[in-house]
């Protein structure tokens, strides 16, 4: 009998599972989550509304309801379709796979989301990376250079990016799109703290989609990412999608979740307002660099990080070490905007332990 090493793919033998931390008691600040709970007036009628669910049917194979409804609330541009996911991450796996011909290339900028690589190696498609400037900003004519030479099938901006909170100029996203043989996903995962969406100018360019979650606007649990695009390229990823992706009771609660948007986007602006108090007082401290972000989080420079993250960690706050993710990332710590209170201990334990 073989073992499992020698019958896995290599290429998945040669990755490691995505690693999430233990956080149970933590003050969290790991995962761009909002900090806040689903307001107690809300949950009675979310769970009235829920009982309500056909558990022995299965969900609509689309979510027909739902995307309606998303198109609407999220301006979606006429003529243009949405599909579903289970997270956005199943829609860069679903992407992924479609466009995964023999000898395509993804590209990307770097350092940013690990998921877009795992994905690209899960399916077999080439991947290359083209560094951000050090300062994490977008190096234009490097990409564009890249683009002329590999000429990928498949480009993944993160607009913002994570973990760098960078937000590309709008300009070099547009000629990016422009420059681009394959399709470019805008993955707008932090649409809700960016200010900038290309949502609106979606049908101007017939190789973009706009990816979005819900993830970071407090329903991460729920499970739903929404990608926008031409229906062209929709009715192909359909076929990829698994029929059920996105089960009834994560349909349903998203329904609820946008017919009380007001809420959510009121809790998003609170984490947005302590943003920037969050980076001055981060970046007053001795030796830190704060990176300028677009997104609910900071990316900030230590003198060392690995001491940093564990002495966090020992007093109780949890953030996520980029240090050795990539050259570029070196003593780089990511940290999620929490509470007022959450951001104040998160303060007092880093400068006990700097
Ligand atoms: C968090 C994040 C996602 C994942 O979203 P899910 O909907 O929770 O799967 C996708 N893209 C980026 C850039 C993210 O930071």
């Amino acid at each position: 009998m073989k073992t499992p090493e020698e019958l896995v793919r290599p290429e998945i033998l040669a990755l490691s599972a995505y690693a999430v931390a233990d956080s149970e008691g933590m003050v969290k600040l790991d995962a761009m989550e909002l900090p806040y709970a689903l307001p107690e007036a809300l949950r009675a009628r979310l769970a009235e509304r829920l009982s309500r669910c056909e558990l022995h049917r299965y969900p609509d194979p689309t979510g027909r309801r739902l995307r309606a409804q998303l198109a609407q609330r999220m301006r979606v541009p006429p003529g243009m379709s949405v599909m579903l996911g289970n997270g956005s991450d199943d829609l860069i796996q679903i992407v992924t796979f479609t466009l995964a011909r023999p000898g395509a290339v993804m590209l990307v900028p770097e350092p940013t989301f690990v998921i877009y690589r795992t994905n690209a190696t899960l399916a077999g498609m080439r991947y290359a990376g083209v560094p951000l400037r050090a300062d994490f900003s977008f190096d234009r004519e490097a990409f564009l250079a890249a683009l002329r030479e590999l000429r990928p099938a498949l480009v993944f901006l993160a607009y913002p990016n994570n973990p760098t909170g960078t937000l590309y100029p709008a300009a070099d996203v547009e000629a990016v799109i422009r420059a681009a043989e394959g399709l470019v996903v805008l993955d707008e995962a932090y649409h809700a703290y960016a200010g900038a969406s290309f949502m609106a100018r979606l049908a101007e360019f017939p190789n973009l989609a706009v990816m979005r979650t819900v993830s970071k606007l407090g329903l991460a649990g729920i499970r739903l990412g929404y990608l926008a695009a031409h229906p062209r390229w929709i009715e192909q990823f359909d076929k990829v999608r698994q029929v059920y992706n996105v089960n009834v009771l994560t349909q349903t609660a998203a329904e609820f979740a946008l017919e009380h948007l007001s809420v959510f986007e009121a809790q998003a602006a609170q984490v947005l307002a302590e943003r920037e108090p969050l980076a001055q007082a981060l970046a007053a401290l001795a030796g830190v660099t704060v990176f300028p972000s677009a997104a609910n989080f900071l990316l900030v420079r230590v003198p060392d990080a690995a001491r940093v993250h564990a002495e966090l960690r020992r007093r109780g706050v949890l953030v996520r070490s980029f240090h050795g993710a990539h050259p570029l990332l070196e003593n780089c710590l990511r940290i999620t905007v929490g509470t007022p209170q959450e951001n104040r201990i998160l303060l007092d334990a880093l400068r006990a332990c700097l």
